[in-house]
Order: C-alpha cells, then sequence, then structure tokens
C-alpha cells in the first residue's frame, strides 16, 4: 500500500532520489528509494501502518511558515542543499543548538557530533554573540525559541556562564546546557555559575540506569556521576531533562527503569527526550531494519515497562499543529500523583478533536494562550480509550491540574532523528530544530548531522572546515 510518494537521498552519493513510504504485510511502514549508480534502499520507518495513517493526519494544520523575504539562502539545488534558512522551509526554530566547541572529555562511539576529530573548534565570544543575534532575528512568534548550547562538551569551557549571561542580556528567554554531567558532578562551584548567569535547565545525556549502558555507549561506567550531577543540580535549584540515546541491544529493556528514576527525582527532574539511535555522524552504518527504534517502538516500551502507567495513547506530536512534521516527535505530559503514579494529561485526540483544538488555536495564536490550549488537549481525556484503565485519569478541576502541573509533573517525550536511511526533505522543510552555525546560518538538525556511508556530510564538516588547520 501507498503511504507517500517523497523525496530522500542517496546513502552512499548523497544526490536527491524520489522515495516512497509503503505500508506492507509485515503492518511496518518502510521507505524505498532507488539511486540510479548505487542501486535500491528498503528502511523501515513506523512500526503500525494505521497509526502512521493517524499520526499524518495531524500535518493537515495550516504551518507557521517561514517568511521568504527574511530567507539567508535562496533557492539554487533545491532542499536539502540549500539551507541557510531558504525560502523553502515552512518553519521558524522552536529549538537552536549552538555549537561552541567540538572538544569532549568522553569519547563516545555513538557519537553524531564526532567530537575531538580532525581540528579544534571553539568559538569567540563575537562568534556566539552573533549567533545569538541570528536566532533572536528568525526567532518564532508563536514559541519562545530555547537555545541548547552544546559542543562537543560546553563544559569544558570556563567562559559557559558569561555566554550564558550574554544570551540572557541579548534577549533569548530559555537556555538549556547540553551535557554529559561529568564537571558539574565535579565542579558545584562552577555548577554556581551557570546557576548565577541564569541557565534555565540541562538537557542531560543519561542513557540507562547500570554501568554497562555506558560502557557500551559511551566508551565508560558513569552511573555513580550521573546521580552526582542530578544531586547537586537539585541543590543548585537547577531543573534536568533527562536525555537517553535508544539503541535495541544495549538499553530499550531499560525505558521503564529511566522513568522511574526520573519519578524519584521530581521535580529536579522535569522530562526525559527519548532518542532513538541514529546512524550518522560516528555512527553512518548501514541498519538493520529489525534493530532500529522507530517512535512506536519506544511507545509500546514505554506502555508495557511502566504496566500501562503511561499509555502509548497519551502521545502527541510536539508542538501539535505549530511545530515539526508529526512523525518527527512525541510528547506527554503526567503530574505525578500522591500515589506516586504519573497520571497523564495528554491524549491522542480523535478526529473530531483534532477539529476543535485546531479552530481554538487558529482563534488564540501564542504563547500566551498555551494554557487554553492545554485545557482542550485535557478535555480529550473525557473519551477514554477502552484499553486504558478509567482509574488513571484525572477527576478534579482544570484550576487545580494547572497548580499541580507547576512542579509535580514530568515531560515524556522523543525526536527520532533521520539519517541518510531514512531522510525525507518534507520533513526537513518543516523542521524547527536547527544548528546555527558560526557563519550565521540555520540548518535543520537532520540536514546538519547527515552522512553518508563514506562519512560524507551535507553541512556539518563544511561548517568547521575553516578551523582544520588551527
Ligand atoms: S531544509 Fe529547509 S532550509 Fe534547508 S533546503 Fe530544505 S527547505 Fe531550504
Ligand atoms: S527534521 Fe530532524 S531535527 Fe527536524 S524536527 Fe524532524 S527529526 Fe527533528
Ligand atoms: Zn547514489
Amino acid at each position: 500500500m501507498l503511504l507517500r510518494n517523497t523525496e530522500s537521498l542517496c546513502p552512499v552519493c548523497l544526490r536527491r532520489i524520489p522515495a516512497r513510504i509503503t505500508g506492507e504485510n509485515d503492518d511496518n511502514a518502510y521507505m524505498e528509494k532507488s539511486c540510479p549508480i548505487h542501486g535500491s534502499f528498503k528502511v523501515i520507518v513506523w512500526k503500525g501502518i494505521k497509526s502512521w495513517i493517524l499520526w499524518d493526519k495531524l500535518n493537515d494544520w495550516e504551518p507557521e511558515r517561514f517568511e521568504g523575504e527574511e530567507s539567508v539562502t535562496e533557492v539554487s539545488r533545491g532542499c536539502p542543499f540549500d539551507c541557510g534558512l531558504c525560502p523553502q522551509h515552512l518553519r521558524k526554530a522552536c529549538i537552536v543548538v549552538m555549537e561552541i566547541t567540538n572538544r569532549c572529555n568522553l569519547d563516545c562511539p555513538v557519537c553524531f557530533a564526532s567530537s575531538n576529530e580532525r581540528y579544534v573548534y571553539d568559538a569567540d565570544i563575537d562568534t556566539i554573540e552573533n549567533m545569538f543575534k541570528t536566532v533572536l532575528r528568525y526567532e518564532s512568534k508563536i514559541t519562545v525559541p530555547t537555545v541548547q548550547i552544546s559542543g562537543g562538551e560546553p563544559t569544558i569551557r570556563d567562559d559557559l556562564p558569561e555566554i550564558v549571561t550574554l544570551g540572557k542580556e541579548l534577549g533569548i528567554e530559555h537556555i538549556m546546557i547540553d551535557t554529559n554531567g561529568i564537571r558539574i558532578a565535579n565542579d558545584k562551584e562552577y555548577l554556581c555559575h551557570l546557576k548565577e548567569s541564569g541557565v534555565d535547565a540541562m538537557y542531560f545525556q543519561f542513557d540507562g540506569v547500570t554501568d554497562d549502558v555506558y560502557l557500551k555507549l559511551r566508551g565508560t561506567s558513569l552511573m555513580g556521576l550521573k546521580v552526582k550531577a542530578i544531586k547537586n543540580c537539585a541543590e543548585a535549584g537547577i531543573g534536568v531533562v533527562l536525555v537517553p540515546t535508544i539503541a535495541r541491544d544495549i538499553n530499550y529493556h531499560q525505558i521503564g527503569d529511566i522513568i522511574r528514576f526520573a519519578k524519584r527525582w521530581i521535580p529536579t527532574v522535569r522530562g526525559i527526550h527519548f532518542q532513538p539511535i541514529s546512524y550518522f555522524g560516528r555512527y553512518p552504518h548501514q541498519p538493520n531494519n529489525t534493530k532500529r527504534v522507530t517512535t512506536p517502538d519506544v511507545l509500546s516500551a514505554i506502555e508495557g515497562q511502566t504496566c500501562g502507567e503511561v499509555h502509548a495513547d497519551n502521545f502527541v506530536p510536539v508542538r501539535l499543529g505549530i511545530g515539526c512534521e508529526s512523525h518527527c516527535s512525541f510528547t506527554n505530559v503526567s503530574i505525578l500523583t500522591e500515589e506516586d503514579r504519573l497520571l497523564p494529561v495528554t491524549y491522542f485526540p480523535s478526529e473530531k478533536r483534532m477539529l476543535e483544538i485546531k479552530d481554538h488555536r487558529d482563534k488564540h495564536p501564542g504563547p500566551k494562550h498555551a494554557r487554553e490550549i492545554i485545557k482542550e488537549y485535557w478535555k480529550s481525556i473525557d473519551e477514554p480509550s477502552s484499553k486504558i484503565c478509567t482509574c488513571n485519569f484525572y477527576t478534579g478541576n482544570f484550576d487545580e491540574l494547572a497548580e499541580c502541573l507547576q512542579r509535580y509533573y514530568l515531560s515524556i517525550s522523543g525526536m527520532p532523528f533521520q539519517d541518510v536511511w531514512n531522510i525525507e526533505t518534507r520533513r526537513l522543510k518543516k523542521c524547527c530544530v536547527h544548528v546555527v552555525t558560526p557563519d550565521n546560518r540555520l540548518i535543520p538538525f537532520c540536514a546538519f548531522n547527515v552522512t553518508s556511508v563514506h562519512g560524507e556530510t551535507l553541512y556539518r564538516n563544511q561548517a568547521y572546515e575553516k578551523y582544520i588547520d588551527v
């Protein structure tokens, strides 16, 4: 069954080629594509044809368009070769990743940034100021963009607190630090400086709850250190989002344990952001279809490994209708009850509810109306699926719920980044997760990191080329 015609890249030569998403008898959706030189490729993209179609329906909503006159680059070779952004791009940034160094105190076998390789990159303060200004110039009017200061490992830099202060002074509202936690576990004084600089949260590498997971994914035992870093953040009053990279044979079975760990650390831990492993950077190997972790794999693991505490139907695409392509992301918000259970307040909407929420959002655009939109989401729980135990639903009024959500909540979300095997220009054009480059362009994250089987990139290597001889 044809689900849609689309465009992708050849994994060998990176040329743009036509592709098809098809539903097959095994109830999986696959991408099929063929390069005139390098032959045919077929990879799994989604488990469950019915759910692929349902999630696809949420793409029908009118996007916030990137205004053509504000584009940085021109349309020349077509998507994905004109990023900057170009006038064909459909979304402004919700999250901007700013890499300030490629140095790192780990050497992870799965690093997408290929840190510590080929050159030394440390952006100077003028370059960093210009990158912040680029974010502000193209910021979304609907969502407040978050800057994630990244690397390499950004805490390698002693001047990180000054960089955060600069971003805040320039007007960046929300700043997170992407970190492996090593320095914040060992250097409380540095963490205090980060707190004083106004940092909003740590985007914290956290792959599992046992050392064997870290040995395989990060090359060293880290569990004790992870706990110490979170404890330090709790003492300093800095929020943490746990970010697990999920690999089928390494930590897929620990998804429930990661959620239970997060619950113990609420309210310091505010969220978990699952990232199924992607095949780029230091890890561009040809994936095996049985090993690929798709969005439905993560959702069914969450449901199964939490004994249904959070159900697959409690997830919706992130920023429903105003963000990225709906297959790019999933999110859920739950409150923590006094009985120590997660009580989901998001629910995949029925088609009728989809239209009502869309109508409401169109009448009340902008972050100021987020509460009304959440209220609309919340109404979805009046229509629970028969699969879900009804005692799992909140029965109080919305104001009590909102108060509870201020503090004792956990957001569980995720993003299956695209790699050269499953990339679609359609998803790239709607991408709102961008990397800001030292020469002041915004590149969709997946386009920035896509890597051929020979290790060639469209943007990443080129962005830092001038640092190679340093
Ligand atoms: S991903 Fe966006 S910015 Fe890049 S070429 Fe495609 S439409 Fe243009
Ligand atoms: S294109 Fe990639 S980075 Fe952008 S929203 Fe989709 S998965 Fe995320
Ligand atoms: Zn090719």
